[in-house]
């Protein structure tokens, strides 16, 4: 088990069908203990009841949104545990009209918007969780192939993965000097909440169906278990990096 003796913190759990559930589900299978962070909502009881199928899993609330709750998160998980091993960022949101009216139509407000929760975020996770990492701790987002091309829809999210790539290439820099591994992962699309708001994203699922060299789309297992990957020690040489769990769909020209 590659994750033993490891505690890892899933920040971005929503329901059975999040990437996060997928990521937590392999991280459990893999000997972690698992901690999750979940945007207070409605849905808290349901988020609740769903992690009580991960063995001793503890769920913390943290809206990304805000330096006070990130902060009061990393405070919190100091008091219970000392110190963790790893963090899965699994977070993006971005206004409905910008997933729906063409890009150039972005508002200020749009754009700030999705950076913030998308990418920005990223960094203030790993700047609050730095007294909380152990030495050779993995930090992991999720990232998607519209950050380097455009994809009718995706719009503002697009740029917003295209900075979360970027930093992080310059959080790994900063970190490993502690020797603290800062990877993405691209994933393949998968029909969760999030992907809902994008428009025909039916399409783009039946396109990677037809073209990927795998002839199929990945799941939220497939992509929890690259998750796990790059959490454990496994992966003690990769950072920087952003590694796609997209069935090889990236490869193709057309
Ligand atoms: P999801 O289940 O909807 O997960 C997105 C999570 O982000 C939700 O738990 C959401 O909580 C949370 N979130 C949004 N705003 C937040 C805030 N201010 N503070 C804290 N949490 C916040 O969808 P998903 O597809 O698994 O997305 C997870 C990640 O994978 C995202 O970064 C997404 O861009 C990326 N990704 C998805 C695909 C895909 O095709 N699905 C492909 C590649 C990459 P609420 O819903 O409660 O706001």
């Amino acid at each position: 088990m590659i994750l033993e003796n490891k505690k890892i913190l899933i920040m971005g759990i929503r329901n059975k069908w999040s990437i996060a559930w997928g990521a937590a589900k392999s991280a459990a299978q893999q000997g972690a203990t698992v901690l999750f962070a979940y945007h207070p909502s409605e849905k808290k009881e349901k988020i609740l009841e769903l992690i009580q199928e991960i063995p001793n899993a503890k769920a913390y609330e943290c809206d990304v949104a805000t330096d006070e709750s990130i902060q009061n998160l990393f405070q919190n998980i100091k008091k219970d545990y000392g110190t963790i091993d790893g963090i899965l960022h699994s977070i993006a949101h971005a206004n409905t009209e910008d997933l729906r009216n063409d890009f150039i139509l972005t508002s200020r407000e749009g754009f700030s918007h999705a950076n913030d929760i998308s990418s920005y975020s990223f960094v203030a996770v790993a700047r609050y969780a730095k007294e909380v990492l152990n030495p050779n701790a993995s930090l992991v987002s999720l990232t998607y192939y519209g950050s380097t091309k455009v994809l009718e829809g995706y719009n503002v999210m697009g740029i917003a993965k295209a900075a979360l790539e970027a930093s992080v290439r310059y959080l790994a820099d900063n970190l490993g000097k502690e020797s603290i591994r800062v990877n993405a992962v691209s994933a393949g699309p998968i029909k969760t909440l999030s992907a809902k708001g994008i428009k025909d994203f039916g399409k783009i699922l039946d396109v990677v169906e037809e073209k990927a060299p795998l002839k199929r789309n990945v799941t939220i297992e497939e992509v929890g278990n690259v998750v796990s990957f790059l959490l454990s020690d496994m992966a003690s040489s990769i950072t920087g990096q952003i590694i796609y769990a997209d069935n090889g769909y990236n490869i193709m020209g057309i």
